[in-house]
């Protein structure tokens, strides 16, 4: 197979990921997208991470016109998450508030800046990490994700964790750890723990930022929780702590 028509298998196999709305495991893609651009049994080419630019392109695409569930009806903007698309760590919550439907970001209201403050507490910056809700838009009301709302957007998170590989998912309150891992506790019982992700990735639960905003005594607890991140990602723990 030439180059050309591997670059061809690769759009081809990216717009199959944009419309089957399937899970696939991270080793599946990387294994379709290997043999897309080099061949079976060869070395990877020149363009493999073009292709993958490609891929994550589609994802955003698709889902900065999705309308696969109620909430397109009245969310002013789709935010798709922002950072690194190849980072170490993730950083996942529940749904966009207020502030963020307007500017299209995500964590950017006053639970956002704290999640900055903690993000810069273990020694990194929010351009190091990829910070993404579990659903895409607006609640009305910031009212709680109704389950087919999940449904219906999870994929896109599924493919986004697939495409970063990130080494460690930190699940910020129940809903995001609900949405990606089959528990019952409540956030109290499972943060801290280390929980396995398809792939074998580690989903690290804490608490949600405006959480904290509201207990600001379990700011402790979330910094044993980064540190936990820390240690996994091998990285040193700063000396000063979080306040
Ligand atoms: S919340 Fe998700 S599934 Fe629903 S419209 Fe927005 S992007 Fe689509």
């Amino acid at each position: 197979m030439g180059a050309e028509d591997r670059r061809g298998l690769a759009r081809d196999l990216a717009a199959t990921l944009r419309t089957r709305n399937v899970y696939l495991g991270s080793e599946r893609v990387a294994s379709q997208l290997r043999f897309a651009l080099t061949g079976p049994g060869e070395a990877p080419a020149a363009g493999a991470s073009a292709s993958r630019e490609e891929l994550w392109q589609s994802l955003k695409d698709e889902a900065l016109q999705c309308r696969k569930c109620r909430l397109c009806e009245t969310r002013r903007t789709v935010v798709f998450g922002e950072g690194s698309p190849t980072a170490d760590l993730m950083f996942i919550g529940e749904a966009p508030g207020r502030d963020e439907d307007e500017q299209g970001r995500p964590f950017v209201g006053r639970a956002g800046k704290l999640l900055t403050q903690m993000i810069e507490a273990m020694g990194l910056r929010r351009s190091d990490v990829f910070i993404a809700n579990v659903l895409k838009c607006r609640p009305p009301d910031n009212r709680d994700p109704a389950p087919d709302e999940v449904e219906s957007c999870r994929p896109y998170l599924e493919r986004q964790i697939e495409l970063i590989d990130p080494k460690v998912v930190c699940a910020l309150g129940r809903h995001a750890v609900r949405s990606l891992v089959d528990v019952s506790q409540g956030i109290t019982k499972i943060r801290g723990r280390k929980l396995v992700l398809p792939g074998g990735r580690t989903l690290l639960p804490t608490y949600h930022p405006a959480y904290l905003l509201r207990n600001p005594a379990a700011k402790r607890e979330v910094w044993e929780d980064l540190k936990t991140i820390l240690g996994i990602l091998g990285l040193p723990v700063p000396e000063r702590r979080s306040r």
